[in-house]
């Protein structure tokens, strides 16, 4: 397969486009769908949001000819670079489920809420860029089952999959046997073949996060292409290891006293989940650590409150 720091064919109907975020590389990977029509899966950030187009290029794709931007869910990783993009896309459609719409149009309250887990607007335009609205008549809003018809028999079908975010979609590719996951299966490190779940606060909702997965055991899927970052075609494995985790995950919050619930699960993950013979040293070798420094942060900081937040839902 011909490959690039920046772009990956993985199969003649599929790439990859490998962005980094918040400081971190090969982070995000949008995908691209190229068929009749072409449609991009993720956006990305504005910050990353030229890089995404020197992808497009070295593909061989004007940004003129996307029909469809799709994004799984609205958080700022994902959608923040939409309104960019949709400018520089003028055909292109936005496509984001029925409840995250409204926010592509007016992301006032998607920043707002991002703020709080980062503390400052000020370190949102440091990591995402700016936050660009998009022309109502330029975003479509999905439902569970809706299809996104890519021209020549190959028709896409929308999964409502609630859990990492209320408004949170996969998107079903019968050609490839694909399911393009967004975080609804959780995010893979794969030079450090690691695996986390993704509960963030405040929205995360565990016993819908394992509803959702479990839907999608129904379909015949060979391939999950995972938005953080590439893809594997290790399907069951990969299904029963995230819902062994969220499980276990949830089991350690419970069980923790209040205080100690976060660094508990912290020291479970480093020492049950990657051991990996030491997972700082196999870091370094990779020349990884600020994956390590960042997932245990983001463990402590955004993972372990969520999970917390949902226990206290249910
Ligand atoms: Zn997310």
């Amino acid at each position: 397969m011909e490959q690039s720091e920046l772009t990956q064919i993985i199969n003649k109907n599929v790439s990859m486009i490998n962005l980094p975020c918040i400081g971190i590389k090969k982070l995000l990977t949008p995908f691209v769908l190229i068929h009749d029509k072409i449609a991009i899966f993720e956006a990305g950030t504005t910050n990353t949001a030229e890089l995404l187009l020197e992808g497009l290029e070295q593909l061989g794709i004007s940004p003129k000819d996307v029909d469809y931007l799709i994004v799984s869910h609205i958080h700022l990783d994902h959608a923040g670079g939409a309104g960019y993009l949709a400018q520089k896309m003028p055909q292109a459609k936005v496509m984001v489920h029925e409840k995250g719409a409204r926010h592509l149009i007016d992301p006032s309250r998607l920043i707002a809420a991002t703020k709080k887990v980062f503390g400052s607007k000020d370190v949102i335009k440091e990591h995402y860029g700016d936050i660009i609205p998009i022309p109502e008549e330029q975003v479509i809003a999905l439902g569970d089952g809706d299809k996104i018809d890519l021209g020549n028999g190959r028709q896409t079908k929308i999964i409502h999959t609630p859990g990492h975010a209320p408004h949170h979609l996969c998107l079903y590719d019968p050609l490839t046997n694909g399911i393009f996951s967004g975080e609804a299966l959780g995010i893979l490190v794969k030079d450090l073949n690691m695996y986390s779940p993704s509960t963030p606060m405040p929205d995360f909702n565990l016993s819908q996060s394992i509803d959702s997965i479990l839907r999608l055991l129904a379909y015949d899927i060979q391939i999950i292409y995972l938005s953080h970052a590439g893809y594997t075609r290790q399907v069951q494995d990969t299904i029963y290891k995230i819902i062994g985790q969220l499980i276990c995950w949830e089991k350690i919050i419970k069980d923790s006293p209040e205080k100690e619930a976060a660094e508990n699960l912290k020291a479970y993950v480093l020492q049950k989940e990657w051991p990996q013979w030491n997972t700082t040293a196999l870091a370094k070798e990779h020349n990884l650590e600020d994956n390590i420094k960042w997932l245990t942060w983001r463990i402590g900081a955004v993972l372990a409150p969520g999970i917390k937040n949902s226990c206290k839902k249910s």
